[in-house]
């Protein structure tokens, strides 16, 4: 432990989880990583790892985010006093940047007000993103200068207007600000700077597609080292299927919803946000274990799984279309991306004509924190690239102090 130094603290707060880490952007050493599951359910799961060891425990009533931060803060970094010496900053991840936040940036009331302003296009995740900062600026005053926002809509600041204006009346997008901003930026980003290395190719020169397949589900396309399309749009809600996310559908839904079975735009939001996706197809579950062990038995299992990769195959064909007449690679990433052979195997069966062949037996072996090609020689390269979102944020949230 004498060679800690220069350590950040990395807060991700999701919807109902919050993940946490601390490491050394410099060595890539993750010294302490965890995550609190399950919150506003009636027990919260707190899993965590410290110098190789791991630790859990359950928390028998529901607790919220902010419980949660203070439990990751008192109860479990508060005795590691040699991490807290070396802590130099605090990075969090934040959805939504809105119209005016273009890059990671030290946060300051400004910022703070920026994140508020994009509430409403990231209404899940904004407002928990900001009770993490809010968390830290409490608890650690004298770091309040070294915080650091890291947005998931940074990497798309370059989409052309093809792909990120909707065919609305252009004022909803000059007045209101009403585009496709995209999210899950910095993992999509993290695993195109990994692919560039792995296939030793300047990342200027990339041309790549990259799933980022979890609870959350987005996929993009990247030509020449700039992201020209993604699928998640003024809010993380469109796209593929997800978890409890519906992704896409014809917005007249809404309106029946609405006038012909009387539901408020509220509820309508629950159902699309928190009830559809594979929870809503299957009634069951939104964790992708109970479809993976269910598929070939379970009715419901199968059409939930053939549907999600029905539309993530459809993406993935029309991407191809974004890519100046060459594929480099394309890569699975995300808790589903990178454990679910079955999810591979069916999509890119289903893209046997445009040049994708899997290997079954490569397929089957990356599993399971392993990262590697799953494509037979004579197929357009497929990858399962391992994401790592902490280390994304630490290393920028590192850079972002540095240049101050
Ligand atoms: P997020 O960061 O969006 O919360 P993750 O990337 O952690 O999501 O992915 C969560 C999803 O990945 C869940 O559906 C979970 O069931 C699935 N998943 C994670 N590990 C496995 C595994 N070993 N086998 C099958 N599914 C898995």
């Amino acid at each position: 432990m004498k060679t800690l130094k220069n350590l950040i603290f990395v807060l991700n707060c999701g919807s109902s989880s919050v993940k946490f880490a601390v490491l050394d952007p410099d060595n890539k050493k993750k010294y302490l990583s965890g995550l609190v599951e399950c919150l506003f359910l009636p027990k919260a799961y707190i899993t965590w790892q410290y110098l190789g060891l791991k630790y859990n425990k359950t928390i028998n009533v529901s607790i919220n985010h902010k419980d949660a931060v203070n439990f990751i803060i008192d109860q479990i970094l508060l005795e590691k006093k040699d991490i807290l010496k070396n802590l130099i900053g605090i990075g969090h991840r934040v959805v939504h940047g809105g119209a005016k936040i273009k890059k990671s940036v030290l946060i300051d009331n400004k910022i703070i007000q920026y994140i508020q302003d994009a509430f409403s296009f990231a209404p899940l995740h904004n407002p928990v993103n900001l009770i993490g900062i809010q968390t830290t600026l409490e608890k650690y005053p004298k770091l309040s200068k070294k915080n650091v926002a890291v947005f998931d809509t940074s990497f798309y600041q370059n989409l052309p207007e093809t792909s990120f204006l909707y065919a609305i009346p252009y004022n909803f997008y000059k007045e209101h600000g009403i585009r496709r901003y995209g999210a899950h930026g910095t993992s999509h980003f993290y695993v195109a700077r990994k692919t560039s290395i792995i296939l030793n190719k300047p990342f200027d020169n990339l041309n790549i597609i990259t799933c980022h397949l979890g609870n959350g589900a987005s996929i993009s396309a990247i030509c020449n080292g700039i992201c020209v399309d993604t699928s998640m749009g003024l809010t993380p809600l469109e796209g593929l299927v997800m978890g409890t996310r519906s992704g896409d559908i014809d917005p007249s839904i809404i309106f029946f919803m609405n006038k012909k079975l009387h539901m408020s735009v509220d509820e309508i939001e629950l159902i699309l946000t928190k009830k559809s996706g594979l929870l809503g197809l299957s009634g069951i579950s939104s964790d992708f274990r109970y479809f993976e062990k269910n598929y070939n038995f379970d009715k419901k299992a199968t059409r939930s799984v053939d549907i999600f990769c029905h539309r993530l195959s459809k993406y993935i064909a029309a991407y191809i279309t974004l890519m100046e007449n060459r594929l480099d690679a394309l890569i699975f990433t995300g808790g589903i991306g990178e454990n679910v052979p079955l999810i591979r195997e069916i999509t890119l069966s289903k893209l046997s004509l445009l040049g994708f062949k899997i290997d079954t037996e490569l397929n089957l072996s990356v599993i399971k924190g392993k990262s590697g090609l799953i494509s037979k020689s004579d197929s357009y390269p497929v990858f399962v690239i391992l994401t790592d979102e902490e280390l994304a944020i630490a290393e920028e949230t590192l850079q972002i102090i540095n240049k101050k």
